[in-house]
Order: C-alpha cells, then sequence, then structure tokens
C-alpha cells in the first residue's frame, strides 16, 4: 500500500538571518543588524510551537540551519531551538543534522558544543581559496581561515562536512578554477557544491554590473569550467548526483534531496519556503515583520499557492533532469505524460542521453544544457497537449 506523503518524514529548515557584513553577490534575505536576536529565538519557537498547534508531530529526519550566518548562533541559542523542534516534530533517531558555517565565524568551542547537540553535518561557505578572489566577493574570511575553520570541524568529530565554491567569477582562469577544486579536495569533504556566480537583481554586484564596473564571465568559460568541474570531481572519486552538487559514495545530502525530488519540508524564520503536499507558502524577507507576526501570534506568512498538476509536471522534469535522469514510464504513469519521441531520438543521437529500460541518463555533455533539455521535452505540455488532458483538475 502507498505511503499517505504526510507521514513520511520531511526536512526542517530554520532560516537565521543574521550576517556579520552583506557579501555583495549575495540574495539571500540576510541582515547586518542583530540587536534583534534574542526576539528573533523566541519568535522562531512561538512559529514552530503554532505551526505544531495544527500540524501535530509530523515525523522529520533532516534539519538544516541555514542562512545567513547559522554559526552565529551561540549553542545555548540552537539547544533552545532544538527543544522547541523536539516538542513540535517527532525526530528521527537517524536525523542529518546540517548547520551552514561561515569559515570566517567559527570557534572549535562552539563546534564542539554543536557536535553534542547533535548536529552531524556542517557545510562550509569556503567559495575560494585565493584570498583575491574572497576579498573580491566581500567574503569575512581568508583562505587560511577556512583551511583552519574545517581542521577545526574535523578535530571535534565532524565527518560529514561539505565545501561550497564559486566559479565563474570575472576573469578568473579556468586553471585558478580547477586549482581551487585541488585544494578543496585534499581537505577530503563528503561533500561539494559547486555554484557559477550568479548576477542576482537587487544585489550590489547586479548595479556594478549594469554600471559598467564589472564584467561577468562569458558562457563559453562558464560552461568550461563546468565541464572541468565534471571531469576533476568524478575522477577523483565523488558523485555527479545533482547538477551543482557532488559527494563521496552515500553522503548525498539527505536535506537538499527533499527538495529536488517534490518531497515534504517546513521551514521557519523570515523568508524560509515550506511545502506540504501540494500546498507551498512562504514567510515574510523582514525580520521587524517576522517578530511582530510572531509576537501576535500569527503565522508570518508572506504568501501560498497550490501547485497546479502541470507545475507538478514542470517540476518533476526539472528536478529530475538536474539529477542527471529522466524516467519516462514514471512520467507516464504519474502524468499521462510523454515526451516529443523525434527530441528524444534527436537528443540520444547528439550524444545528451543514454537510453536504457524507459529511462533516459544525462550524459557530462547533457549535463551542461539541462535545463534547456527539460524546457525541451516541455514545449509539447506547454502547447497544450498535456495541459489539455488536466484542464479539469
Ligand atoms: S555570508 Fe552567506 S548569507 Fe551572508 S551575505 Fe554572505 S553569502 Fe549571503
Amino acid at each position: 500500500m502507498e505511503q499517505n506523503r504526510i507521514d513520511s518524514p520531511l526536512g526542517i529548515y530554520v532560516h537565521i538571518p543574521f550576517c556579520e557584513k552583506k557579501c555583495f553577490y549575495c540574495d539571500f534575505y540576510s541582515i547586518e543588524n542583530h540587536s534583534q536576536r534574542d526576539e528573533f529565538i523566541a519568535s522562531l519557537v512561538s512559529e514552530i510551537g503554532h505551526f505544531s498547534s495544527t500540524h501535530p508531530k509530523l515525523k522529520a529526519d533532516t534539519i538544516f540551519l541555514g542562512g545567513g550566518t547559522p554559526s552565529f548562533l551561540k549553542p545555548q541559542e540552537v539547544e533552545q531551538l532544538l527543544k522547541a523542534l523536539h516538542e513540535a516534530f517527532d525526530i528521527s533517531d537517524q536525523v542529518e543534522f546540517t548547520m551552514e558555517c561561515n569559515p570566517g565565524t567559527v570557534d572549535t568551542a562552539h563546534l564542539s558544543e554543536y557536535r553534542q547537540l547533535g548536529v552531524n553535518r556542517i557545510s562550509f561557505g569556503v567559495q575560494s581559496f585565493f584570498d583575491d578572489e574572497l576579498k573580491f566577493l566581500q567574503r569575512i574570511h581568508t583562505s587560511q581561515e577556512a583551511v583552519e575553520a574545517f581542521d577545526k570541524a574535523r578535530k571535534v568529530g565532524f565527518e560529514n562536512i561539505n565545501i561550497d565554491l564559486m566559479y565563474a567569477l570575472p576573469d578568473q582562469p579556468v586553471e585558478r578554477h580547477l586549482t581551487n577544486l585541488g585544494r578543496a579536495i585534499l581537505l577530503n569533504p563528503t561533500h561539494l557544491s559547486i555554484y557559477a556566480l550568479i548576477v542576482e537583481q537587487g544585489t550590489s554586484l547586479y548595479s556594478a554590473v549594469a554600471g559598467g564596473e564589472i564584467q561577468p564571465a562569458d558562457d563559453e568559460t562558464e560552461a568550461a569550467m563546468y565541464e572541468a568541474t565534471m571531469s576533476f570531481l568524478t575522477g577523483t572519486g565523488y558523485t555527479h548526483y545533482e547538477v551543482s552538487n557532488y559527494s563521496k559514495p552515500g553522503r548525498e545530502c539527505r536535506h537538499n534531496l527533499k527538495y529536488w525530488n517534490s518531497q515534504d519540508y517546513i521551514g521557519f524564520g523570515p523568508s524560509a519556503h515550506s511545502h506540504l503536499e501540494k500546498d507551498r507558502w512562504w514567510n515574510v524577507s523582514s525580520l521587524k515583520d517576522y517578530i511582530s507576526r510572531t509576537h501576535d501570534k500569527v503565522l508570518p506568512i508572506a504568501s501560498r499557492e497550490t501547485l497546479t498538476q502541470s507545475q507538478i509536471l514542470d517540476e518533476f522534469v526539472f528536478l529530475n533532469l538536474r539529477q542527471g535522469k529522466l524516467d519516462l514510464n514514471q512520467l507516464h504513469a504519474k502524468f499521462m505524460f510523454d515526451p516529443d519521441a523525434e527530441f528524444v531520438s534527436k537528443a540520444l543521437e547528439a550524444g545528451y542521453f543514454k537510453r536504457s529500460d524507459g529511462i533516459l541518463y544525462l550524459s557530462n555533455k547533457g549535463f551542461t544544457v539541462c535545463d534547456e533539455i527539460a524546457k525541451e521535452i516541455l514545449t509539447k505540455a506547454i502547447e497544450g497537449r498535456y495541459l489539455a488532458i488536466t484542464a479539469g483538475e
């Protein structure tokens, strides 16, 4: 019998909105003013309690403290948060509990206490091992501090550690990116997230690019770096399991897999997103509003939506391809949708896929254009063939 979705363990995300200094490329909700920190923790506890009053004791098997800079939290604050989560949720003994850490804020005593509180996965935002690149990105740490932070985490017993790196910085040669990857794997992390620098609207980087002060990397260089990343990391024992993510066997990020497999997660804190069955909602991106709403015992939700069947199909195709494969049998069984046969055979001929037992497996070449492939596959649905089938939903 198929398990009821709500009975499957979900993921819990908590957004900690404080940073020491805003990095100029960052569009996550974070602020430099920490004066409302105590009220924020009280608000989180209140929001968690409020949610559980309508959804008591849902099962959860991943916790992810993201931000912002969660490593600003004192161990007592993490403990307070954890107590509220345990009261509200039925949390698995096998929980994957990740904390994002900025290497510029790491303290051995705190790391050790986080470990004792049950944090068992650390994600370091290293971004680069070159100090001039870190300076360009306006990071608060040096390369040396990143290495030291990693060593401190290992010393206090963290085995499962991710490193985030960025590439496609302006004027960054491919060789420099390869050096960054080489420095990262010398530390032997269990997981690597490798993202291109994106010029997001509303950031200082965006204004600098719009004003002509900064010239972003061109598409060709970015593609060459992406391909170099795949060859290098898969040749050194890492599995490429999502378009930008690599892990040692069995060390895939279970929390992020919930996002990529359209599973359920509940987010707490300003700007946090949630997904429960077909409903999705997200919180206000303002600490002031967040605190005032939770103080008034109102959930701090900015907006919500119920996913339509066509949105679910879109996500299924995009998210599956970003994980390197698309199961055509499943696509048919779940959505009664078959991609255009001519497009699929052309893509097979072009070497974007290999096909085996009704599953399309992306090649390295296919990974470089996986979003374009997803769009092409969905063209027929967008043209109306699939939408006509689901018009009555
Ligand atoms: S430390 Fe992270 S969350 Fe904070 S501003 Fe920089 S990139 Fe954004």
